[in-house]
């Protein structure tokens, strides 16, 4: 079983909620994601998507992505999508880093592996736990009742888990801004659900203590990517009463490995594409697991297809330790695939279809933005 031809195609994914404000005066409206198709010489497909929040959330951008699926895509041509170390070992010497162009090949070869044995992605990594998966939100940063009744809405369509951006800068209203929209967004809470306070690296150490002793007490939250340096990081880690999740600094097996050997953090945002695909993810996993890090199964952002890959790797992770999925597919208008994904009451799992369960919609993808075969 060959690799023959890969496909890349370009989709535009408007946001759901207008325009999504992130720390430091960040805005985003839309989103390109790069969606790869690779066709196998025995008739297997299987299809992968990689989708950066912008230019500036990682260092990825989306002319970036498709640039880098250029340079990768010719190199697995010939190669065995099921052998998914190896094909990441061709990446490896083919392209160093860039991890969103990737992501979108890695996916798309685990799809075809699990549709060419008729098997679901979540049982060739291991299995899933068949325990529902609470959804999370992203609440993105605003006025204090803005975000309350955002996490409402969300909270009335069943999601369990609310990450609530902030991050003020001194001209919107700083630490103490930020402190009235965590107290606004909690202000509802209900029993079972989970906050993550999420700075996306928005906050010095300064800044974050200074926040934190503004905060109402008793208020059950956990601190993610509170600051955009592992220096500062650590600096904050010493003197911060909550729990720190780490994210945006997280990309590498060896972050995983200084957060867990220098007891840096409580938890990781483990993100399809920020780790470089489900074969880096399942290693981010299973550093997680070892050191009994908290895991939340997100990806930058995504459409349809980016959903199936959190929800087969999220399945996965033992329920002790996982805190939810990030549905990105809701956090669009477009849909490109449609999923086979079990909803429940206490939150979602994959399906028992092939590969990512996904079947992908052709009129949405259009054309192929490039072909190698
Ligand atoms: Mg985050």
């Amino acid at each position: 079983m060959r690799i023959g031809r890969v496909e890349l195609y370009g989709v535009e994914l408007p946001y759901a909620g207008g325009t999504y404000h992130l720390s430091g005066g960040r805005t985003y409206e839309s989103f390109d994601a790069a969606v790869v198709r690779i066709a196998c010489d025995d008739g297997t497909e299987g299809w992968g998507e990689s989708t950066p929040f912008g230019s500036t959330y990682l260092a990825a951008h989306p002319a970036g992505t498709r640039a880098g699926i250029a340079v990768l895509a010719p190199a697995l041509l010939g190669q065995d999508p099921r052998r998914v170390e190896r094909v990441n070992d061709v990446m490896d010497r083919t392209l160093v880093g860039h991890h969103d162009a990737r992501t979108a090949l890695d996916v798309a070869c685990w799809d075809a592996f699990g549709r060419s044995v008729g098997l679901p992605v979540a049982t060739l990594l291991g299995g899933s736990t068949d325990v529902p998966m609470p959804r999370i939100s992203s609440i993105h940063a605003g006025e204090p009742e803005e975000m309350r009744a955002r996490v409402a809405d969300h909270r009335a369509r069943g999601y369990r888990a609310h990450s609530v951006k902030i991050g003020a800068l001194d001209a919107e209203g700083g630490p103490a801004h930020d402190a009235e929209r965590i107290a606004a967004s909690l202000a509802d809470r209900e029993r079972g659900e989970y906050f993550l306070v999420d700075a996306n690296g928005g906050l010095t150490p300064e800044s974050a203590l200074r926040l934190l002793r503004l905060l109402p007490p008793g208020l059950d939250v956990v601190l993610e990517a509170p600051c955009a340096s592992w220096r500062e990081t650590v600096s904050l880690r010493r003197r911060c009463p909550v729990p720190i999740v780490v994210d945006e600094l997280g990309q590498l097996d060896s972050d995983l490995a200084l957060a867990a050997g220098e007891d840096l953090a409580d938890g990781i945002g483990l993100k399809v594409s920020k780790a470089g695909g489900l074969t880096p993810g399942r290693r981010h996993r299973d550093i997680a697991r070892s050191a009994g890090l908290t895991v939340s199964v997100q990806d930058t952002v995504g459409s349809s297809l980016a959903y199936a890959a959190i929800l087969h790797l999220g399945a996965t992770v033992p329920p002790r330790l996982l805190r939810g999925v990030l549905d990105c597919e809701e956090m669009v208008t477009v849909r490109t695939a449609t999923l086979d994904v079990r909803v429940a009451d206490a939150g979602v799992l994959p399906g028992d279809a092939p590969g990512l369960g996904a079947t992908v919609d052709p009129e949405v993808l259009g054309d192929p933005l490039q072909v190698w075969e």
